[in-house]
């Protein structure tokens, strides 16, 4: 709750809600939902409103060539290394109207209460919105093409759900894998801080009854595929005894995955298969190949042992059938431990709002586990109703989104003068 004395300036709850309810619009699904993938057209749409939004707020708006946009408000020694806060505006198909809009919505809301005080920050502070933190195409690609800066080959692989090249995606917004290529990743001189404000995504907040997160870490992350080989027969001429049949494998390694974390991993370990293809997939043919999804996570380190877990139940579970598998690991996203300074600010600005605050691990990756390569970087929680999240039922009290904002700006002020 925001003290009623205090003098500081505070974020306009309505006006907050108003954005949110206005840029979940572009993509609404009949569900409650929003399905905004980058360089859709309703991410398109997205974009051209958080442009007019900044303007109209008296912000600095520009575009680079991934599709990252920033949102600037001037600070008095423009020489100086910015400030930065955001999060994205891409959603996991059917996902929720708060995911990393959320995050980007409350900045433009602080930048704009800064521009109605009066308060020009010694640094310049600047929003921004990451293109495809949800991965349609890459998971962080607008976030890793700021710290990392991405190479031509890497990009000419990336294609969507579907199959459409990167390329075709980047020309929608007036751009090429060249032009990404080209611009070079940020460095310490241009960028002194980064925060992101977001939902939790989890229901460690709600549950201990605490206002805001200060994130400690962000867990690594594994992402593979497991493939189980067998042989695809007539399902009613092909006697039992004499099946080659992938369900079987798979069968078993998904009852042994659940089991992988408590077995080789941290207490909030985890591992996940959230995808089954099945070939040829019809009803009257013995499955040939069943190909899995692999998502596995724990505190930075500990995941190559869970992949090892993985590994090793995989190999079980193809000979115990006596059938042929391949196991590929596509990404190791490195977990990180967020600044101490960082943590300390938004502490600092949680006390000043008058809330409670909670250190705690994101089990989520953020972009803030990208730009912490490079910037010194810090992350604000606030509670998911019942924990939900990448869904349309994904919910935050208001009091609470208002609550995160005001930390949001206390943070930017802390941060920026
Ligand atoms: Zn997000």
């Amino acid at each position: 709750m925001v003290s009623e004395t205090s003098k500081q300036p505070r974020i306009n709850l309505d006006r907050l809600l108003g954005d949110i309810e206005a840029l979940g619009r572009f993509g609404a699904t009949d569900r409650g939902g929003v399905n905004r993938p980058v360089y859709s057209d309703a991410d398109l749409g997205a974009r051209q409103w958080l442009e007019a939004a900044a303007i109209d707020a008296g912000l600095g708006f520009r575009s680079d060539a991934i599709g990252n946009c920033f949102l600037t408000l001037a600070g008095a020694q423009p020489n100086e290394p910015k400030v930065w806060t955001g999060s994205h505006i891409d959603t996991v198909p059917d996902g929720g109207r708060l995911d990393g809009a959320y995050g980007v919505l409350s900045g433009l809301e602080c930048l704009r209460t800064l521009v109605e005080v009066g308060f020009v920050p010694a640094r310049t502070i600047e929003v921004v919105a990451f293109a495809d933190e949800e991965g349609a195409y890459g998971s962080f690609l607008g976030s890793r093409a700021l710290a990392d800066g991405l190479a031509a080959d890497y990009l000419t692989g990336l294609a969507g759900r579907h199959g459409e090249p990167l390329a075709d995606g980047l020309a929608r917004i007036g751009s090429s894998i060249d032009a990404v290529v080209a611009q070079a990743p940020i460095s310490a001189d241009e960028v002194a801080a980064f925060v992101e404000l977001h939902i939790e995504q989890g229901p460690v907040l709600e549950d201990a009854g605490l206002d805001i997160g200060v994130v400690t870490d962000i867990v690594e992350v594994a992402h593979g595929f497991v493939t189980f080989l067998g042989q695809a027969d007539h399902a009613g001429t092909t006697p039992m005894a004499l099946r080659r049949d992938a369900t079987r494998a798979a069968g078993s390694f998904l009852t042994g995955l659940p089991t992988v974390p408590a077995d080789h991993g941290s207490r909030t370990a985890v591992s996940t298969c959230g995808m089954i293809g099945v070939e040829p997939g019809a009803a009257n043919i013995v499955v040939e190949e069943i190909r899995l999804s692999l998502d596995v996570r724990d505190r930075a380190g500990n995941v190559p042992a869970l992949q090892g877990a993985v590994e090793e139940l995989a190999r079980r579970s193809a000979d115990e059938h006596g059938l042929n598998h391949r196991l590929q690991w596509t990404s190791l996203t490195p977990g990180v431990a967020l600044d101490g300074g960082m943590q300390q600010q938004v502490a600092d600005a949680a006390d000043r709002v008058g809330v409670s605050h909670h250190r705690m691990v994101s089990g989520a990756g953020h972009d803030a586990q990208v730009m912490a390569r490079v910037v010194p970087t810090g992350m604000i929680f606030v509670p998911s109703k019942n924990g939900r999240s990448h869904s349309p039922v994904e919910s935050t009290a208001p009091s609470d989104l208002e609550t995160g904002a005001n930390v949001l700006l206390e943070t930017l002020i802390g941060t920026a003068t």
